[in-house]
């Protein structure tokens, strides 16, 4: 009998099923749909082969042909299921959710499937067998190949239009899989006695589970956990669906610098048997030491934590802690992208637990506006650098300035410093918005203009993160050297945070610059951020009082008393003070009389364009 290709592909589709059943699942749409076309090719093939018994039984030995026709019957409407679940598994992941038209895609091919079945069952069905060569006629039998294609044509044609939005490899093992089916069924429709379609379909589906279904991709080598790859597929699943989830993560901070391979094993071995016997939930691994565990429900998360902090603070003979992050509610974070973006962004945060919030969502949609807003202006060279003078008390006039920076939006907005800085120092941004804001400011000096009316030098501002490495100098060196500046001309401001931060490295590139000719001052003091430590310990040549300090100066006799003390101080050490944000003429007189060195504010000009800038000097300091 002609039944020797469907028992391959029987054997083959057992073995993919026993497979697929034995792995570790996770719950995912493409999965299910996946486990669905299998099983319809599963019973497909079994009525094929049935099929192929009973044309025979009933031909040759006079079996009921009721019983044939049934069964014939079933067999073509489990093709055109096959058919059909192989384009929905298709396309499901690929149709959008929220638009009319994919709806109504939708809606067209479940009444096609459904009026399909319903002819197939009850127009006429004949059937026929000479030797090797069985087959089925007739209008039902029609109606199955005809749906058929339709089905395959559906999925090649919903492949080619989204193939932009799936990875290469998924785009050619859809297009193999429907290939296979197509010219098996071209094969056998040309050679009748060769009854391929059942085993190519079969053959389709070891396509499908090598290329896309592939386990291996989803579980960690070492721990047995998922990975980050299946993270990112129940993740978009769950948007995608609208469906909430709760999760909970915890990273592994190690107390000592020395962590050999061994003790890092072992925390990854004792975190990921933990968090597998906390419960049926899914448990990931998400970076080297970075796990997290998915639930459906709020309660059952935070229970789980809390047990499992409680049972790791007692695990106390690895010098490592845990940081958790808890995501009650998936559903604040607008889809995957956010999703990923507040992980990464909050795991990285120095707290021991977070939980994230609303609030700690808007904070991060705010920070990636502003970063992108970052971006596009160093793309679009919009950063832009404005100077306010500083006053020079001794010499009455104005022989420096700070460089403050600003970002021009596309529609000529300016955003202030006080905006963006803070982001950029916290995701690195700092480091090219440092540079170019330290190039513009060469250039302008490199003109020479400002020179001739009397400016001496420009003060730039530096912060934390822009030390934060080993050769930070490099960049001032490179930019003066490039535009021929001399390093007197330059004068870096730097706050205490700043310099408490990394201390050491801090105090070497700063030598480092000294040694060539460069002047720091420090900036911002008299504020929360001020240690008289530093003023011992630091390379500074000028001190810059707040103008917080120096305004309450005016307000607060424990202050007058404090500034006028710290004047002579500082002077006795040979340290010069600038007074910030002074706004008026009595201002300036009491500066003055105790001996300030420079006064800087906007009594005498806000931070202005470097034009206006140049004009400020002609017109206050003359031609010199
Ligand atoms: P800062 O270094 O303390 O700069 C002085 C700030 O005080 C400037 O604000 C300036 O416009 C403002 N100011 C000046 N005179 C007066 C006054 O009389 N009254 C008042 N109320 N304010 C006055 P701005 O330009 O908004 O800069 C804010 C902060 O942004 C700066 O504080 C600095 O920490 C940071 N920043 C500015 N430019 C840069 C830069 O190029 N690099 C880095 N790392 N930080 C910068
Ligand atoms: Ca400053
Ligand atoms: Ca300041």
């Amino acid at each position: 009998m002609n039944i020797e290709l469907q028992c391959c592909g029987l054997f083959v589709i057992f073995t993919i099923t026993v497979m697929f059943l034995r792995e570790k699942k996770l719950d995912l749409m493409n999965r299910k749909l996946f486990f669905r076309a299998i099983c319809a090719c599963f019973a497909c093939l079994i009525f094929d082969i049935l099929s192929i018994i009973l044309i025979n039984r009933s031909v040759y030995n006079g079996f009921s042909p009721l019983i044939t026709e049934i069964v014939c019957k079933i067999y073509i409407m489990l093709l055109v299921l096959q058919g059909y679940f192989g384009y929905v598994y298709a396309s499901t992941s690929l149709l959008p959710r929220d638009k009319k038209w994919a709806k109504a895609v939708r809606i067209i091919s479940h009444i096609f499937f459904a009026t399909g079945e319903i002819l197939m069952l009850v127009l006429p069905i004949g059937y026929e067998a000479h030797g090797r060569m069985v087959y089925s006629y007739g209008p039902s039998t029609s109606v199955a190949y005809l749906l058929s294609a339709v089905f395959i044509l559906s999925t090649i044609i919903t492949t080619l239009a989204f193939r932009k939005e799936m990875p290469g490899r998924r785009f050619v093992a859809m297009l193999l899989w429907q290939g296979i089916w197509l010219l098996a069924a071209a094969i056998q429709f040309a050679l009748p006695e060769l009854l391929l379609v059942g085993f190519a379909s079969a053959f389709g589906m070891v396509i499908l589970y090598i290329q896309l279904e592939n386990p291996s991709e989803y579980i960690d080598g070492s721990t047995g956990l998922f990975t980050t790859n299946a993270l990112s597929a129940y993740v978009h699943d769950k948007y995608r669906f609208g469906k909430s989830f709760s999760m909970f993560t915890a990273k592994i901070h190690f107390l000592t610098t020395y962590v050999d391979y061994g003790m890092e094993q072992d925390a990854v071995m004792r975190t990921a048997r933990a968090l597998v016997a906390l419960g049926p939930e899914p448990a990931f691994r998400i970076d080297d030491d970075t796990f997290c565990v998915l639930y459906d429900d709020t309660e059952r998360m935070f229970e789980r934590a809390a047990y499992i902090k409680m049972r790791k603070d007692n695990v106390t003979d690895l010098p490592a802690k845990g940081t958790y992050l808890l995501i009650p509610d998936s559903l604040i974070m607008s889809g995957p992208d956010e999703f990923f973006r507040f992980l990464h962004t909050y795991l990285e945060c120095e707290e021991e637990i977070v939980t994230a919030n609303e609030e700690l969502v808007r904070k991060l949609r705010h920070q990636t506006h502003i970063k992108e807003l970052i971006d596009e202006a160093l793309a679009a060279d919009r950063v832009e650098v404005f100077y306010q003078p500083f006053y020079n008390v001794m010499e009455s006039r104005f022989n420096s300035a700070e460089a403050l920076v600003r970002i021009r939006k596309a529609d000529g907005e300016l955003v202030p410093p006080g905006e963006f800085i803070p982001v950029a120092e916290e995701n690195g941004q700092i480091i090219p918005l440092g540079i170019s804001i330290f190039e513009k400011v060469c250039r302008f000096l490199s003109e020479g203009e400002a020179q001739k009316y009397g400016l001496d030098q420009i003060e730039v501002n530096v912060s934390a993160a822009q030390f934060d490495y080993e050769n930070p100098a490099g960049f001032v060196f490179n930019h003066m050297e490039k535009y021929n500046v001399d390093p007197s001309w330059i004068n870096l401001e730097i706050t205490e945070t700043a310099a408490a931060k990394n201390n050491d490295i801090m105090v070497r590139n700063m030598n480092r610059l000294i040694e060539k000719g460069i002047t720091f001052s420090l900036d911002d003091f008299g504020t929360g951020r001020s240690n008289l430590d530093y003023i011992l310990h630091m390379p500074i040549k000028i001190i810059k009082f707040d103008h917080t300090f120096t305004q309450s100066f005016f307000g607060n006799e424990r202050t007058k008393h404090m500034l006028t003390g710290m004047v002579g101080i500082l002077h006795k050490m040979g340290i010069k003070i600038v007074a910030e944000g002074i706004e008026t003429e009595e201002q300036i007189n009491v500066m003055r009389d105790l001996g300030v060195e420079y006064i800087q504010g906007y009594y005498f000009s806000k931070p202005i364009p470097e034009k206006e800038f140049l004009n400020f000097l002609a017109e206050r300091n003359g031609h010199a």
